[in-house]
């Protein structure tokens, strides 16, 4: 096969065992002739219940499929991540692994792709068989970061989506820790456009985003593309300033026509001083929020750690990484030596 494939599909995999034959088999359905030419990278990202071997073993009858495996769960956006920056194809494909991105949508971002849109975002236009909170929560958090973001973000989008070897090289240089994919693809520009789907129900398995993960990575959207959260506080500041100007003069006014006793009781400081101390420390977790952020991104440590790829030998080496990631690239070079010695004594699978 040839050196650089057309397309690189890339899939994060967090214990999905149960999905993977099915979804290889819907991948290569979706990409069969004229679109012959694809890598299918899975991510393992530390996986438990047996997806490794699975795709080792897919990985052994197709030299189209290679697999990354990372030291430890990394996180889906940190997984997405190092599909990209392994990625050789000139289009690149983002999916989930558990089939609610359907791989048959992929030739019509491919299309949109070759009409000259360099990023395609699969659009959901319905969610099957999700639980009433989540479709919620989903639609009002896309709703907010559009609202508050510098950005244009399109709504109801989730990572599934194909992005020009022209965007993949932005989003390489682009190493922060905390990551907002689909907020970052936007910010590159170019042309993008929608393509709207059926998401679909989890084939096996459940998520791996329950509420707490939700709400961190909810966070990390915000924090990544908006400085707003910081900005209120200068409006409730003002509000509250004049509201407390408000309620002394009509204290005042109240004490002098209706005697000393008026407003005289302790609780309603209390409960003020109370409400006033949640306010502040609310807005202290707030500017926390950032702080942590700029720390994290200060120690620049590596964004993941691979412990053995599979399939990425040669082409890898010669397809090298801008220098503008030190850290990142060390990493990965030793990782191709191992590499390139591990495939030349595994030829032919
Ligand atoms: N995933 C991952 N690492 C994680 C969590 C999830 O690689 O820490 C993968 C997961 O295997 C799936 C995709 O990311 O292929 C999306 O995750 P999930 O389906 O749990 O998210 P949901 O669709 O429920 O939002
Ligand atoms: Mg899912």
């Amino acid at each position: 096969m040839s050196a650089r494939p057309t397309y690189s599909i890339v899939a994060p995999v967090y214990n999905e065992v149960g999905n993977l034959r099915r979804f290889y088999r819907e991948v290569v359905a979706a990409l069969e002739p004229p679109e012959a030419d694809w890598e299918l990278i899975f991510v393992n990202d530390g996986s438990s219940d047996g997806s490794q071997e699975l795709m080792l073993e897919l990985a052994a009858q197709d030299a189209r499929v290679r697999v990354i495996s990372f030291a430890r769960n990394f996180g889906h956006q940190i997984a997405v991540t190092a599909g990209v920056d392994y990625a050789s194809g000139d289009a690149i494909i983002l999916i989930d692994a558990d089939l609610q991105d359907p791989p048959a949508v992929i030739p019509r971002l491919i299309a949109k792709w070759k009409d000259g849109y360099e990023v395609v975002y699969a659009v959901r236009a319905h969610r099957k068989g999700e639980s009433f909170w989540k479709r919620i929560s989903a639609k009002i958090f896309y709703r907010l970061i559009h609202r508050i973001t510098d950005i244009n973000i399109p709504v109801d989008t989730g990572d599934f989506r194909l992005m020009d070897a022209r965007v993949a090289r932005v989003l390489q240089q682009m190493r922060e820790h905390h990551r907002f994919i689909r907020g970052m693809t936007s910010w590159v520009g170019y042309k993008q456009t929608g393509v709207e789907y059926v998401r679909e129900q989890r084939v096996w398995g459940e998520t791996k985003y329950p509420l707490g993960k939700m709400i961190a990575f909810a966070l990390d959207a915000v924090t990544s593309f908006s400085f707003f959260p910081l900005q209120i506080m200068i409006y409730i500041s003002f509000i509250l300033a004049l509201l407390s100007l408000l309620v002394g003069l009509v204290i005042s006014v109240l004490r002098l026509t209706m005697g000393e006793e008026f407003f005289g009781g302790q609780a309603t400081t209390i409960v003020l001083l109370l409400l006033l101390s949640s306010f502040q420390l609310f807005f202290l977790f707030v500017i926390g929020q950032y702080v942590a952020r700029t720390y994290d991104e200060s120690r620049d440590r590596p964004l993941y750690v691979i412990a053995s790829t599979v399939g990425l030998g040669e082409a890898q080496a010669a397809n090298q990484r801008s220098p503008s990631q030190p850290a990142q690239a060390l990493a990965k070079d030793d990782n191709v030596a191992e590499l390139q010695t591990e495939v030349a004594g595994d030829a032919g699978g």
